[in-house]
């Protein structure tokens, strides 16, 4: 009888374990949402005014939610309009940019996406435009993914491509696969409206949600096939 009781016991623990097991086995990857810039710091400043800081934030947040609903475990560098240094004095900008880096040090997401907007002198360059760390295998095959989903779910006549870099702090400093997503111009008339208005914004967020889970479940393919090998 003790017996029965001690196997019966045994089972619900493996079971309840089991159970927790696959709660957690299910996401299908992690993935850390960088939302550039924020409080003192506003970013890019758009032809109507627009702060990038804010775009930035909305656009990061629409797309927390898409990723969300399939069932990806996403983490957020900033949810307010705050950015990431104590106050303490010394140079805010870069302690809000090493801030960002020690978070994906912590995090180990399998990829991070930084949120920007970009501007240029010239009114009529426009378009969204993915960076990578220059020397990166996975960051640039990211890069080439999302910016084939942007491409495709914004405007198929943007010719802009992932390109490499490696200047760009966040870049340089962060040994994960992290991408600059350039989401558009906020120097060109048209793409700043677009930038601010909520249903570009849900495009925006889905073209990068579905370039990223292609990208996650790429590598849940990669090391399934290195398992069975
Ligand atoms: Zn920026």
């Amino acid at each position: 009888m003790t017996l029965l009781l001690l196997i019966g016991v045994f089972w619900l623990a493996r079971t309840g374990a089991r159970l927790t097991g696959a709660g957690a086995g299910e996401s299908r990857g992690v993935v850390l949402i960088d939302s550039g810039h924020g409080g003192s710091d506003p970013g890019k400043i758009g032809i109507h005014q627009e702060k990038e800081k804010d775009i930035n934030l909305q656009i990061a947040n629409r797309l927390k939610k898409q990723l969300e609903k399939n069932g990806v475990q996403v983490y957020m560098t900033r949810e307010t309009d705050t950015d990431l240094s104590d106050g303490t004095g010394g140079n805010s900008k870069v302690q809000d940019l090493k801030r960002r880096c020690e978070l994906v040090r912590e995090l180990q997401p399998d990829c991070v996406l930084s949120i920007h907007q970009n501007s240029y002198p010239e009114e009529a360059i426009h378009g969204a435009q993915v960076f990578y760390y220059e020397d990166s295998v996975e960051g640039k095959k990211l890069a080439e993914i999302l910016q084939r989903h942007l491409v495709e779910g914004l405007d198929k006549t943007n010719h802009r491509q992932a390109k490499g870099n490696k200047t760009y702090y966040m870049l340089k400093k962060t040994e994960a696969t992290l991408v600059i997503v350039e989401c558009g111009f906020l120097s060109n008339d048209r793409e700043a409206s677009l930038l601010t208005d909520e249903k570009y914004q849900k495009k925006v967020a889905k073209a990068i949600c579905s370039g990223t889970l292609e990208y996650l479940d790429s590598l849940t393919e990669k090391s399934k096939g290195s398992a069975e090998s």
